[in-house]
């Protein structure tokens, strides 16, 4: 009988442990879904919105063209708020479609966006000196599409949020990497991003002071899936290429049958142009995360979008077993999906996913980058996913809200007081408290004495280490 009895209790377990696999992994595909269908309907629609404030631009030399002052003032506002509304709408869409996908409305990031929109209506209005109204009236119309976004509910946070109050700086406390490095003894990354601070590291007074946040952002884009736009008043940079290319888009698109002047190409205006770069820039250490080389017309980094959703899985194991649950989440190969190391703790699934607008412009018939004129034009045709590493994004993160709490709340006391700043039950203060032990750091130089030869710069892909801070 007391046989029967341990196999029947063993037996139930295992019943329930199939069951609880089941129901996380289904968890897992549901959240990977949403995520990355929120992603590819933001990036749409700032493929949608670069297109258009490029209609406006042509539309701005045809009325130049015809010397009409007023259309070309109202062109300049209608531009202005397209760098908001577009991204903005963007965010409704990813909503929808995270929503379409059986992702949840998430309170956190409903609350952190309501947050962020009073900051908006208060803060920002308050200060237009510091933050610059790209037009007049922009902060309370844009606070309050924030709060209307926000009371539907947020699903898919928006992680590559760059608020205006973000530093551009980069510092090792305010590099989640550093964190990971710490939890996951990856020396190497030490070796790659600076072997004198493992070497000499003494106390917390040897960090160098936090930085403050910029005294005057830029101002002209969207916090929330920004364009990276940057008006100019000038004359068009390539002169009468520009006009020349602008009349074969004209045509090309219908927009209208009057011809752009060449006049125009002497005249002062406000034109929108890019403050883009090329993609492959972000990790100039070799270790982009792409396999095979990128197209040069492909080759440009600016509007992209990085989607953040969390789900709680519905446990039915005993208090003893969600343990488990991070190891079975991990155990699984065949998707990227992945514990942030705040949510693994609180047994949450998390799906990060970024998106990006692609699209190229037709040179004598071969393409060349959207950037090439230094003008925005409609050039944008598709959008796809991308691996979230190779996404533009604040150091801040903006909905890893664990993190924001960290380096908002617990960094400036530690900085202050040492250990005794920390939190507890905060992950990354938790790896600053093993950072601070000697013993610890002394392992690793012990280490990488021992076996520096063993680091190698990696290729990135899912589970690696170096190029890569997430699987994709
Ligand atoms: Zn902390």
């Amino acid at each position: 009988m007391i046989f029967m009895i341990m196999a029947l209790f063993i037996l139930a377990v295992v019943i329930v442990w199939i069951f609880d696999v089941h129901t996380v992994l289904h968890l897992k595909a549901r959240t990977q879904n949403a995520g990355d269908a929120a992603a590819l309907a933001a990036a749409r629609w700032q493929g949608i919105s670069l297109n258009l404030i490029g209609d406006l631009n042509i539309l701005q030399a045809l009325a130049l063209s015809r010397g009409d002052t007023n259309a070309s003032e109202q062109i300049k506002n209608v531009q202005a708020r397209l760098c908001f509304v577009g991204p903005l709408v963007g965010l409704l869409a990813s909503q929808q479609a995270a929503k379409n996908n059986r992702a949840y409305v998430n309170p956190d990031y409903t609350a952190n966006l309501l947050a962020h929109a009073d900051l908006v209506l208060s803060y920002y209005a308050a200060d237009t000196n510091r933050f610059r109204e790209p037009y007049s009236g922009a902060w309370p119309e844009y606070g309050g599409m924030l709060a209307n976004i926000a009371a539907q509910g947020v699903a898919a946070g928006p992680d590559n949020t760059w608020y205006f109050t973000d530093s551009t700086d980069s510092h090792w406390l305010l590099s989640r990497n550093f964190y990971e490095a710490v939890a996951g003894l990856d020396w190497c990354w030490f070796y790659w991003h600076g072997l004198t601070t493992l070497q000499s590291y003494s106390d917390y007074q040897y960090w160098l002071d936090l930085p403050t946040a910029q005294p005057s952002p830029n101002t002209y884009n969207c916090e929330v899936f920004g364009l990276g736009l940057l008006p100019f008043t000038d004359v068009l940079p390539y002169g009468t290429n520009d006009v020349e290319h602008m009349n074969r888009l004209r045509s090309d698109r219908g927009i209208s049958t009057d011809t752009i002047s060449n006049e125009v190409a002497g005249m002062v205006c406000t034109w929108y142009g890019y403050a883009w770069s090329a993609w492959t820039a972000l990790a100039p250490t070799n270790d982009f995360p792409m396999i095979s080389d990128v197209k040069p017309e492909y080759d440009y980094t600016g509007a992209d979008v990085v989607i953040r959703v969390e789900a709680q899985p519905d446990s039915r194991m005993p208090t003893a077993f969600p343990a488990l649950q991070p190891f079975l989440i991990k155990a699984s190969p065949s998707s990227g999906a992945r514990l942030t190391q705040a949510a693994a703790v609180a047994g949450a699934v998390t799906w990060t996913a970024a998106g990006k607008p692609f699209g190229y412009l037709a040179v004598d018939g071969s393409p060349v980058r959207p950037d090439a004129y230094n003008l925005v034009l409609p050039a944008f045709h598709n959008v796809c996913l991308i691996p979230v590493d190779t996404a533009t994004g604040s150091n801040a993160g903006a909905y890893d809200l664990a993190w924001r709490r960290h380096t908002q709340d617990h960094l400036p006391t530690y900085m202050l007081s040492g250990l005794a700043g920390l939190e507890a039950d905060c992950w990354y203060c938790q790896q600053m408290q093993t950072w601070e032990d000697s013993a610890f750091r002394q392992q690793g130089i012990d280490w990488l004495s021992d076996t520096n030869h063993t680091c190698t710069p990696s290729e990135g892909g899912p589970g690696q280490h170096g190029g890569t801070r997430r699987g994709h």
